[in-house]
């Protein structure tokens, strides 16, 4: 017989080839790779749920009858999801069988061994090999410089990041910190430079880590007494990236191990990559000796794209989806979702959802239903901080005083003012609220939220000042 994979689904390809647009197979079928062939169920990978829903969607007959071509009518179809986030270091596979001809399949787990057979070197990240250790780079292969629009919003970072991937450790973007708000690329661009360093050289060690999950790890070494281990497995890495270091403020013990390793691989010629989503000089509860080592480097800011970029971003996305959408309702999205990248993607994927669940066309007025959902739900998407200085903008005092110890009456309606919005907008828990204005505890924004809903029903001025802020915040 000699059929394997490879020849059996390079004929199905050529049949489909010949009956689809070359667009469409070049976006749906070229990215597929064929696994293996066990009896009569060939295996095809594909690189996302959201493309195998699509295959389904669109394209389940004609590969049902390429491949009854090829293997009979007992034919099967397997896919296996590439999970998006292949960095993730659970299940990055699951299989899937066509709804034309379902059969169980055990999902197959290829979990990263929690506990590895190297003492000295215990971490997640770390997969046991035969001769020596390798470090996973926990990087998404999706987020790539190409695939990083250039606009003027991101220029600096943009550069400074290829300039980086180029030589890391090699510049005087040493560390290199990005620094922005929410949705705006910080995650995309610190992959995009890890991405490119593994592609140039690929024998280096590069790590992308949350902040977060480093600061698991360590609190993991305290408890289990391998502090040292911990900080030793760091040192190795050739290039680290850590995200949204803003999570390290008023943690002192990450903040200390992480300056150790900090200076221990800036010493030794390595390079850091940062993200935060505030500049060093508004980072809070940050050791000062922390933040003067980020300044070392270089901060770039990542701004909100302007209305050319956010269009190129969405053309940008369609293309590699492989969707095509009318110019006028890609422009309607781009004018009206601003602040956000990742709210940009979201618009245009439920506008794609909902046309093709709802086999609806996508016309104008569907775009603007779905743009005003969003545009309300950004609405309430505020931060604290923001909070703080709305508030305190609105009785003209700064961040500060709203923020200090003083019991003067209308500082302190201020202060319970912010505290009341900051529960009300933000998903923030009592006691994060209280920590971040002015350092109180969670019975306090309890009190000052339970005092600004009396006043409010009791005193008309007070009301004026609920109102007031409430419009100021929704705009
Ligand atoms: P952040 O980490 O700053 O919150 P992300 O990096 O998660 O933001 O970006 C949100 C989404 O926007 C991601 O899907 C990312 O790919 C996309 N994105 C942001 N900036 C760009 C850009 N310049 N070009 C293309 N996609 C972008
Ligand atoms: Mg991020």
């Amino acid at each position: 017989m000699g059929k394997t994979a490879q020849s059996v689904w390079n004929n199905c390809l050529e049949f489909i080839k010949d009956n689809i647009q070359p667009q469409a197979y070049k976006t749906w079928f070229e990215p597929i790779v064929a696994v293996k062939l066990t009896d009569n169920a060939l295996s095809i990978q594909v690189p996302s749920k959201f493309f195998y829903e699509w295959l389904e969607e669109h394209y389940v007959k004609i590969l049902k009858v390429s491949l009854t071509k090829e293997l009979g009518d007992s034919a099967k179809l397997v896919y296996i999801i590439k999970m998006e986030n292949t960095y993730g270091n659970k299940q990055p596979f699951t299989e899937k069988i066509p709804s034309s001809n379902r059969t169980a399949v055990k999902s197959q787990d290829v979990d990263i061994p929690l506990n590895n057979k190297s003492p000295e070197l215990r971490n997640p990240f770390v997969i046991p090999g035969i001769r020596n250790v390798k470090i996973e780079s926990q990087l998404n292969p999706n987020y790539s410089f190409e695939n990083f629009l250039e606009g003027d919003s991101n220029r600096l970072a943009r550069s400074a990041g290829l300039a980086v991937a180029v030589k890391p450790g090699g510049t005087s973007f040493n560390p290199l910190l990005i620094f922005g708000g929410v949705g705006l690329g910080k995650t995309h661009l610190a992959h995009a430079i890890g991405v490119e360093i593994k592609d140039k050289y690929p024998e280096k060690t590069v790590l992308y880590i949350s902040a977060e999950k480093f600061t698991q790890q360590y609190i993991e070494s305290v408890k289990k007494n391998n502090r040292n281990d911990f900080i030793h497995f760091y040192q190795i890495i050739d290039v680290l990236i850590i995200d949204d270091v803003q999570f390290f403020s008023g943690k002192s013990g990450t903040q200390d191990v992480f300056f150790h390793i900090f200076n221990h691989l800036h010493q030794n010629g390595k390079q850091v990559v940062l993200t935060s989503d505030k500049a060093p000089v508004d980072m809070q509860d940050i050791e000062q000796r922390l933040l003067s080592r980020f300044k070392w480097g270089l901060s770039a800011e990542l701004q909100h794209p302007d209305f050319e970029t956010r269009v190129s971003i969405l053309k940008n996305k369609l293309y590699r989806d492989g969707v095509e959408m009318p110019d006028d309702i890609i422009e309607y999205v781009a004018k009206n979702i601003k602040t956000n990248v990742r709210e940009l993607e979201g618009a245009i994927i439920s506008l794609i959802a909902q046309s093709s669940f709802n086999k609806k066309e996508i016309t104008l007025d569907l775009a603007k239903q779905i743009v005003e959902k969003f545009v309300k739900n950004t609405k309430r998407e505020v931060s604290i901080d923001y909070i703080q200085k709305v508030v305190s903008d609105y009785f003209q005092m700064d961040i500060d005083t709203l923020q200090s110890k003083t019991r003067k009456r209308h500082i302190v309606q201020a202060r319970q003012l912010a505290m009341f919005f900051a529960k009300k907008f933000t998903k923030a828990s009592l006691a994060s609220i209280g920590s971040q204005i002015g350092k109180r505890d969670h019975a306090t924004v309890l009190h000052a939220c339970k005092t600004v809903d009396n006043l409010s029903s009791t005193d008309k001025q007070f009301r004026k000042y609920v109102e007031d802020i409430t419009k100021k915040l929704s705009v």
